[in-house]
């Protein structure tokens, strides 16, 4: 922050820190932007270019714990574009006997519940603890709104003052699929790395639960007290993938509703099934605000790692879920390949409309798809 061209002016007051915005820049010489003279030109900067890495400077870079380098081999995962996907899983593949040494721990819950300044306050317990911790976000809708709401820095500062912490943004442009892989990826990378904590945040969007659940070891979801919130924001269905579900905002009068809350949850949790077999889901309380709680909450993941390791509970999981994956990025792939031949493309509004109208039937449909779509693949 103590760039050299900074010049803080004499009425800012000492003590102001660098969180006092009022700095200015040191001037280009012989003009501004908007009128270059010859002069100025000549004295601007010459642009820097990023040097092109390869994938040893990734690798090194991130085994060194250089984090420049660990953002932009997300960059580098997070890519679309097929020259970079073949280094990235190069750089995966070497990373991974690094991988796999963190506990993963995802977090979800209605907008406003408290997510990041729960995140904040837990990262800041565990920094303090000795972990390092990596924050990701899952947020499928981000392509759609154009910039995500989730894993968002200005909403995290303190942590994101932290040397010990990263916190990046969900990746985006992309449907849940792409947003999937490329999070995987990143969790590998922040392994490699040394982050021994990673915490995904992700909102309640259509499907994103159930795809953060099968990337991490501990799901907790944030929940509210008081009438309403049951309604709005809690479905069963989320519940029941849930390890820990945890009543933030528990201060002030607010309180003695949370704990009600709380003892309601335990009770009704024990007539659902748990999503991790042999552990029971309980509820509990915190206040993100204040800071009660949270280590509470974080013991509770503590106990779930070490009953889980022992039990096999916790390798298993994880095997299941890269076996998971790694099916299901191929029945993608087949997905992608049927939708984008041309002579699926051609035959599909045609046969719609045939079994809309009750002149072919579902079975006769697909078959002529499926003729087309393997006529069309033997070909190429
Ligand atoms: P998110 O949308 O789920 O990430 O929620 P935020 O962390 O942005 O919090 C939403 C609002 O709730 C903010 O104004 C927070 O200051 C407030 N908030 C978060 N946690 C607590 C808490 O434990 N107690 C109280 N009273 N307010 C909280």
């Amino acid at each position: 922050m103590s760039d050299e061209n900074d010049k803080r002016p004499e009425w800012a007051p000492k003590e102001g820190g660098e969180g006092f915005t009022s700095k200015v820049m040191a001037g280009v010489e012989g003009g501004h932007d908007g009128m270059p003279g010859q002069k100025a030109r000549a004295s601007r900067r010459p642009i820097v270019k990023r040097k092109r890495l390869g994938i040893d400077d990734y690798e090194r870079g991130i085994l060194s714990g250089d984090r420049t380098i660990l953002g932009r081999a997300i960059t580098l995962v997070e890519s679309n574009a097929p020259a970079h996907a073949e280094m990235a899983q190069e750089l995966l593949k070497r990373l991974l006997p690094r991988a796999g040494e963190s506990v993963r721990v995802g977090i979800t819950g209605v907008p406003g519940v408290g997510k990041s300044t729960f995140i904040e306050a837990l990262g800041v317990h565990l920094i303090n603890r000795g972990h390092r911790v990596a924050v990701l976000a899952v947020d499928p809708s981000s392509s759609v709104t154009r910039g995500s709401i989730l894993g968002d820095k200005t909403r995290m500062a303190e942590l994101s003052r932290r040397e010990e912490a990263f916190i990046r943004p969900s990746p985006t442009g992309g449907d849940l699929g792409g947003v999937t892989r490329k999070s995987r990826e990143t969790i590998v990378l922040c392994e490699a790395f040394g982050y021994d904590v990673v915490l995904i945040e992700t909102v309640g969007v259509g499907q994103s639960e159930t795809t953060v659940r099968s990337m991490v070891d501990f799901f907790m979801l944030l929940m509210l007290a008081g009438a309403g919130d049951e309604l709005q924001g809690i479905k069963k269905g989320v519940i029941e993938l849930a390890d820990a579900l945890v009543i933030n905002k528990a201060d002030g009068e607010n309180e003695r509703a949370a704990r009600i809350a709380r003892n309601e949850y335990t009770r009704a949790l024990h007539y659902l099934a748990p999503a991790t077999a042999g552990w029971q889901t309980r509820a509990h309380t915190c206040s993100a605000l204040t800071k009660t709680g949270i280590g509470e909450v974080w013991r509770v993941v503590e106990r779930f790692c070490e009953r889980g390791r022992g039990g096999g509970v916790f390798e298993g999981r994880r095997r299941k879920q890269v076996l998971d994956w790694t099916l299901a990025m191929a029945e993608q792939h087949v997905r992608d390949r049927f939708y984008r031949t041309d002579a699926v493309k051609g035959l599909l509004d045609i046969v719609r409309g045939e079994v809309a109208r009750g002149e072919t039937t579902a079975a006769v449909g697909a078959r002529r798809l499926l003729d087309a779509f393997y006529d069309a693949l033997s070909k190429s």
